[in-house]
């Protein structure tokens, strides 16, 4: 399903619920975590509804693969420092043994000056 009603994720992408823009293309939207871990923590979603990791396909890869590339540049964007004395988290929590709480599958990029709330 490109759009879930119901989903948390899919009112943030289309505006019906606010949040704080990060990035947007036509394949994935990234805005800031609303309990953020430390100085520098957004999520990056495909607009596509995919529930979780657990639901990605040989023909997401090209989407995924953007996901990724994206994930470094917009962590510099938003002050993580440079690696190696700086770098950044990306993380992927699936299915409830995973942690995961929102069910349209998002990338956690966490970073910036220690100590951080969590993690
Ligand atoms: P999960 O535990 O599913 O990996 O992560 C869900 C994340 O979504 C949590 O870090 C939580 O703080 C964040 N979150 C939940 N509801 C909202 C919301 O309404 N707006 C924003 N910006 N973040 C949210
Ligand atoms: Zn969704």
């Amino acid at each position: 399903m490109r759009h879930d009603p119901n989903c948390l994720f899919c009112k943030i992408i289309d505006g019906q619920i606010p949040s704080r823009k990060v990035y947007e293309d036509e394949h994935v939207f990234a805005f800031h975590d609303i309990h953020p871990w430390a100085p520098v923590h957004f999520l990056l979603v495909p607009k596509l509804h995919l529930h979780s990791m657990a639901a990605v396909l040989p023909e997401h890869a090209g989407l995924m693969g953007h996901m990724m590339t994206l994930a470094p540049r917009l962590a510099m964007e938003q002050g993580c420092n440079p690696y190696p004395d700086g770098g950044f988290r990306v993380m992927v929590n699936t299915g409830t043994e995973g942690g995961q709480e929102v069910h349209h599958l998002h990338m956690h990029v966490i970073g910036g000056p220690r100590p951080w709330r969590k993690g």
